[in-house]
């Protein structure tokens, strides 16, 4: 099959698209036709280098396709079925695994991160990460979904409990994770408040269903936030810039209000004003993936049309270098997906 592989940790340069040997389907695994792999900036992260990560490696965690072959031991699905994976990977039997905390085993990886991805023709995985979609979503959008719509998923209702009447700050409504959080905020009764760079991306986070929207480069994001809530402050915080917002972030926060970070882009070396974290009674709460259930959860909606991934530009999988420069340079307003 044909493959982007990095042997060596660097720039885009390191990506090399190759033919590789094809995977060989265990007894016990699904083999998946890869159609379409989206990008995440933990590509980028992985390709620059993070510990645990064992070269030669593939990158991609999206991944949509359809079912080549199946394991002499697997039943329930059929090839040729079109589905997209749960892009992670755990051991399925420790006490978090079993209580349905996968996101809490000491084995849980990112497919493309701890272990092999999607950048590529073919891969092979346990069938608990098939999950069949249903024909009227294609595969590309298909591949645009699980991990940011995840992360958004666990982060907001996991993690800071979302209620109807909730004010939700969202940063960056043009990341994937911040698309799918300003979908799901509303979907769960929220008032939301996106942040975007320009007047594109904020008309685009308006269509997604933020009710306000802060220009992050030209507007101090907590102040806004304090003016847009009558000097209240927003029940929760999703956060993933990092150092670049994280104190308009705090600022932003009623007494008792809830920040979720699910990342740091810009920067992790983030400091708190120990005063306001205890006078104001803060709730500062890391979130990571999400579990099964939520991801069964959220897709539900996405299936029945609720939630909706945006596509940003596709790149075929040759492509690939152009594809992490594109995405390096954070101008796009959606997913980037590769297609093999
Ligand atoms: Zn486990």
């Amino acid at each position: 099959m044909k493959a982007a592989i990095i042997r060596e940790f660097g720039g885009p340069q390191v990506l090399q698209y190759e033919e590789v040997p094809d995977p060989k389907v265990r007894k016990d695994q699904v083999l998946v036709r890869v159609r379409a792999c989206a990008m995440n900036h933990l590509d980028l992260w992985v390709r620059k280098g993070l510990p645990g990560v064992k070269l030669p490696h593939i990158l991609g965690s999206d991944i949509a396709g359809e079912i080549a072959e199946l394991g002499e031991y697997v039943t329930g699905f059929t090839v040729g079925q079109r589905v997209l994976l749960a892009p992670m990977q755990f051991c399925g039997r420790c006490e978090q695994c079993v209580a349905g905390r996968q996101n809490m085993c000491r084995q849980f990886t990112v497919l493309g991160n701890g272990v092999d991805g999607g950048n590529c023709e073919l891969i092979a995985v346990p069938p608990v990460n098939v999950i069949p979609i249903p024909d009227n979503l294609g595969f590309e959008d298909a591949a645009s979904v699980p991990l940011v719509f995840l992360t958004a998923f666990h982060m907001l209702t996991g993690r800071a409990s979302v209620r109807p009447g909730h004010t939700v700050l969202v940063l960056g409504a043009n990341s994937g994770v911040g698309i799918a959080a300003v979908q799901i905020a509303k979907l769960f009764g929220a008032t939301v408040i996106a942040t975007a760079g320009d007047a594109r991306k904020s008309d685009k986070a308006r269509e997604l269903g933020a009710d306000f929207v802060v220009n992050h480069y030209e507007q101090k994001i907590g102040d806004e936030a304090r003016r847009i809530t009558k000097n209240a402050g927003v029940d929760i915080v999703i956060e993933h810039v990092g150092v670049a917002t994280w104190n308009e972030s705090v600022k932003a926060l009623k007494p008792n209000g809830t920040l979720v970070t699910c990342g740091a882009t810009t920067g992790y070396q983030a400091g708190i004003d120990l005063r306001f974290l205890f006078s104001k009674q803060l709730n500062l709460l890391g979130s990571y993936m999400g579990t099964m259930g939520e991801l069964h959860e959220v897709l539900k909606h996405v299936f029945s049309g609720k939630l909706k991934p945006v596509v940003d530009r596709t790149f075929p999988l040759a492509e690939i270098r152009e594809a992490h420069e594109y995405l390096e340079k954070s101008q796009m307003f959606g997913k980037v997906v590769l297609k093999p």
